[in-house]
């Protein structure tokens, strides 16, 4: 679904037929709604189509929620480089418009003073009052450039506030909104280009899993909203032990995962260590009576990136490892093999560093 291939000409068409069916909704002008309007006249998503047809028939209008749900599943999904494509086109459609109209209004006060001095020359000749007409028409067509200049400034400063609405949205898509740190979708991303970078395979990547121990009975003893809390600070001290490229996510509800683009095996063990003994010796009270907490404890499961191997390998082995911890009897690190089947030399690190 690419939309840089589409001229100008033809972006500038759907806008113009996307716009008034934008604003017979109930939802707001902006990116999302925008963007499924968009798609939907360049009539190239057919199940997007269907679906606001479904939803708009017998002159239903569509309301925030509904247009953020046609967005999620039928945009998207489908390419996370749309929204930012169609408000660049948008951007570079106004920005021809505004090009054209600048010319326009330079060709009008040319025009309009070569008459005005012609007709200083004229004044007192019979076709004075054809001239005062003529110029009279081209100072209203000097002041209609101007105001069109001017709503087509305005335009471009809100599709500039629209286009940073948009990649703030991106952003926060990328984002887990308990603990801050990335979330799952946003890991995958920073996996997929660290792997994909030309370097990756010489000093690491490596990669954390670290899952809390026995999460689900502080949820039981002290209620969810301790539990939260304890979320909070675990993904705060991850953070804390993170630098430069290295990405902490928050990779489901009380597992994380620590990327280091740059670090071997023995280097994340040791930081793997690190994190598990910060947090144990941590002391969290509960947010209301402020009584101590049972002392926290984490598993970590680490492994080395073996050239070749899929991302989900690599996901799949440091899992692996962070559950032979948990059956080891949690609070401690554990690595794992190498993926001999990806050829790399067994970069093994002799023993597991921690103990409970
Ligand atoms: P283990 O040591 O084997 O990891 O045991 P566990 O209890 O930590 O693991 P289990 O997978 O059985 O339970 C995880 C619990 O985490 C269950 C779920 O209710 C809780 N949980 C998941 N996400 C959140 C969250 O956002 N907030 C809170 N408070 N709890 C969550
Ligand atoms: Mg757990
Ligand atoms: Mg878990």
């Amino acid at each position: 679904m690419k939309y840089s291939n589409e001229s100008i000409e033809k972006s500038a068409e759907y806008l113009r037929q996307a716009l008034p069916l934008m604003s017979r909704q109930a939802a707001a002008l902006h990116p999302v709604s925008y963007a499924i309007w968009y798609e939907y006249v360049s009539g190239r998503n057919p199940a997007l189509r269907a679906s606001i047809d479904q939803l708009t028939r017998n002159g239903a209008v569509l309301d925030e929620a509904a247009t953020t749900e046609l967005f999620r599943k039928h945009v998207a999904e489908l390419d996370e480089q749309l929204v930012k494509r169609v408000s660049d086109d948008f951007n570079k459609i106004m920005s021809d418009m505004n090009q054209s109209a600048e010319q326009a209004s330079d060709h009008a006060d040319r025009f309009g003073n070569a008459l005005e001095q012609w007709s200083a020359t004229q004044a007192q000749s019979p076709s004075a009052g054809d001239t005062g007409k003529l110029l009279l028409q081209t100072r209203e067509m000097q002041q209609s450039i101007a105001t069109m200049k001017e709503s087509l400034e305005e335009s471009r400063n809100e599709i500039e506030r629209l286009r940073k609405e948009v990649s703030r949205a991106r952003e926060d898509a990328l984002i887990d909104s308990l603990s801050g740190l990335k979330n799952r979708r946003g890991f995958d991303k920073a996996l997929a280009a660290c792997l994909g970078a030309p370097d990756s395979g010489e000093q690491g990547p490596s990669l954390l899993i670290v899952d809390i121990d026995h999460f689900k009975h502080v949820n039981d003893r002290y209620g969810h909203l301790s539990g939260d809390r304890v979320i909070r600070i675990v993904a705060q001290i991850l953070k804390e032990n993170v630098k430069g490229r290295d990405t902490a996510a928050r990779y489901g509800g009380e597992e994380f995962a620590i990327l280091l683009p740059d670090t071997p095996l023995a280097g994340a063990a040791h930081l793997a260590e690190k994190i598990r003994a910060t947090v144990e010796k941590l002391i969290i009270k509960r947010a209301s009576s402020k009584e101590p907490l049972a002392k926290i404890t984490v598993s970590l499961g680490v492994a080395s990136y073996c050239a070749g191997e899929s991302a989900s390998d690599f996901i799949a082995r440091a899992d692996a490892a962070l559950y032979a911890a948990k059956n080891q009897g949690r609070n401690r690190v554990n690595i794992a093999e190498a993926n001999k089947d990806a050829g790399k030399e067994a970069d093994k690190v002799a023993g597991s560093p921690a103990g409970a």
